[in-house]
């Protein structure tokens, strides 16, 4: 903890800077270092993601042109595309030929090498294999035949990567609950929800999905705002000091329970109504009553000397373990032996276009 960085190093002036310049250095200082670890080769999946999505949607509204030059043909079906690119023009698009299971747009292939037609399911396309095509084995082969590739990872340092980049989402949605920031919170809420796909929590990128699709689309913009700006409780007063929505309810919750044990043998429907409505008032009443008597109200945050200790020890592993010095082929934590770098490598813009494609659809039915 007491140690000084060597490679980047504090300048000699800084004792004599002003509050605002040393903020301005470390800021500076932080970008630099969140570029190079985070941003410079972690964000591949979701320019992926962002590429591929607008390439499909382009399809779907403005139909497929063939891709052989001078032939401006449009096609309503990308496989009536390539059909006729075979066909007509003896073109074979780059992304039939790879090892890959699916086109680009996320079409079955045929894998038998002299047929290009294409399904939309792979059900479909195994059909059709077995129906026309004798030698194709229902297993695909792409993985056996390449050589092994030498590791050129290392998983120590992608493991920290990954955690650094998760813990930053984490961080930042916190942070902008209690800002009462809801742009904020809705930019982290769309980058929780491509995690949400990746780690298959199908409820959780279900909701996120309808409540953005009501932020944008579904909802007149007044009720959209109040969505968005509505989520917030500042109970204390002063910046920063927010908490959500749904926690406060929580906290009413908590207290009609208690209120409604204390009616014993008196509890049904009217008596418990008039409890239940009565709670802001009764709230109010005992804040009140603290405040006479000057009850200091224990925080539930952690003690000052716990975090120190804490956040030593979590600095002396890190130093200590080199972690964010690139180590070419070094082995990962035993518990998670091959830790991918990019957290959210995997996520496939093709299956993430047809799942929200289709629940849009459903939506557009129900809410119209
Ligand atoms: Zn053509
Ligand atoms: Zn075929």
């Amino acid at each position: 903890m007491d140690g000084v960085p060597c490679k980047r190093k504090i300048p000699e002036s800084a004792k004599k800077w002003t509050e605002v310049q040393k903020r301005t250095w470390l800021h500076e200082e932080i970008a630099a270092f969140l570029d190079l670890f985070l941003f410079a080769e972690n964000t591949q999946t979701i320019s992926e993601l962002h590429e591929g999505m607008s390439y499909m949607e382009h399809g779907r509204l403005y139909g497929y042109t063939c891709r052989v030059d001078g032939c401006n043909e449009v096609f309503m079906l990308h496989p009536m595309r390539v059909k006729h690119e075979c066909s007509q023009h003896s073109f074979i698009s780059p992304d039939l030929l790879t090892n890959d299971e699916r086109d680009n747009e996320g079409y079955y292939k045929c894998r038998d090498v002299n047929c290009f037609l294409l399904y939309k399911t792979k059900a479909s396309r195994n059909r059709h294999e077995r129906k026309t095509h004798d030698n194709i084995p229902e297993q695909s082969s792409s993985v056996s035949g390449e050589p092994q590739e030498q590791v050129v990872e290392d998983y120590k340092y992608n493991y920290h990567v990954a955690r650094l980049f998760y813990g930053l989402l984490m961080v930042n949605t916190h942070d902008s609950i209690r800002e009462g920031d809801a742009a904020r919170l809705m930019d982290c809420m769309k980058m929780s929800l491509l995690f949400f796909k990746k780690f298959k929590k199908h409820k959780y990128a279900y909701t996120v999905l309808l409540f953005l699709c009501k932020v944008f689309a579904i909802l007149s913009e007044r009720e959209a705002f109040h969505l968005c700006w509505n989520r917030f409780f500042n109970g204390k007063g002063g910046k920063g000091k927010n908490i959500p929505l749904d926690l406060k309810m929580e906290f009413y919750n908590h207290m009609l329970k208690s209120c409604l044990r204390m009616l014993g043998g008196n509890i049904n429907a009217k008596s418990a109504q008039r409890v239940a409505r009565c709670l802001t008032m009764m709230q109010k009443v005992l804040d009140s009553v603290d405040c006479d008597v000057r009850l200091v109200n224990k925080s539930g945050a952690h003690k000052l000397v716990e975090a120190q200790q804490a956040v030593s020890q979590i600095v002396n592993d890190l130093v200590e373990g080199n972690v964010f010095s690139f180590q070419r082929g070094r082995e990962g934590y035993t518990a998670f032996p091959n830790f991918e770098r990019d957290i959210l490598k995997g996520l496939d813009y093709r299956d993430f276009f047809s799942w929200s494609r289709d629940l849009i659809k459903t939506w557009y039915a129900m809410y119209e």
